[in-house]
């Protein structure tokens, strides 16, 4: 049985795939620990609806929408490999096209073969998490094609990491690289950041898209589950 947090119809509001409808299947349980996470209530490993991989699929086909995007919490963690697989190998068998949100902290090659596209985190140092140049340059030599990479930006020092991590990231052009504005309960959106990062990204050769969290700006930063 799967630990889930949420099943729910929502628009992708983030990314290079923003504005797409898609059914989120947001999996309960994250030891990460980013310090700008905006999604805490998804740490706790504590069971909170255990469904079966069968009634998540079938909950997912009623909502009638093509998208289906694993998050979490992080849908890699060893508590819930194992279930995203299955839930994988099962939309895949019902023609769902399936996005996974990863943590960017490992390489899972049986579920990144089969998914059809991969949100990849570069933990800047705001998060208080080390990103791996070793991992993301074999992410995006195996799997850039599919995939973005997406740096949460909070002050000059996450965004001089980004481009740190592009330059030494060989095969670059192959995949998309997004700067994500900070914006959490903690951390609320600065426009004058966002203006920052905009113009910045400009001068240094425009490497990365800026795209900030447009879900956040319509329904509100408490608001969960959108
Ligand atoms: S990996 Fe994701 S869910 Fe886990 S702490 Fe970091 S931002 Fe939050």
């Amino acid at each position: 049985m799967a630990n889930i947090h949420a099943i729910y119809p929502a628009t992708e509001g983030e990314g290079i795939r923003i504005g797409v409808p898609q059914v989120f299947v947001r999996f309960q349980g994250c030891a990460v620990g980013c310090v700008n996470c905006d999604s805490k209530e998804t740490w706790s490993f504590q069971k909170e609806q255990e469904t079966s991989i069968e009634d998540i699929v079938i909950k997912i086909i009623s909502f009638k929408l093509n998208w289906t995007s694993i998050t979490g919490g992080d849908p890699l963690d060893r508590h819930h490999r194992e279930d995203v697989l299955e839930l994988v190998k099962q939309l895949k068998a019902a023609k769902q096209k399936i996005n996974i949100e990863v943590t960017g902290q490992s390489i899972d090659e049986e579920i990144f073969e089969l998914v059809d596209f991969i949100s990849f985190d570069i933990k800047t140092p705001s998060t208080g998490i080390l990103a791996s140049e070793k991992v993301l340059s074999r992410f995006v030599k195996n799997y850039g094609i599919k995939s973005q990479i997406k740096a949460v930006i909070q002050d000059e020092i996450d965004f001089k990491f980004a481009y740190k991590m592009h330059k030494n990231c060989p095969e670059t052009n192959i995949t998309r690289w997004v700067m994500t504005p900070a914006c959490s309960l903690d951390t609320p959106l600065s426009m004058s950041v966002f203006q920052w990062i905009l113009e910045e990204n400009q001068k240094m050769g425009a490497f990365f898209r800026v795209i900030g969290q447009q879900h956040k700006w319509v329904f509100g930063q408490d608001r969960l589950d959108i």
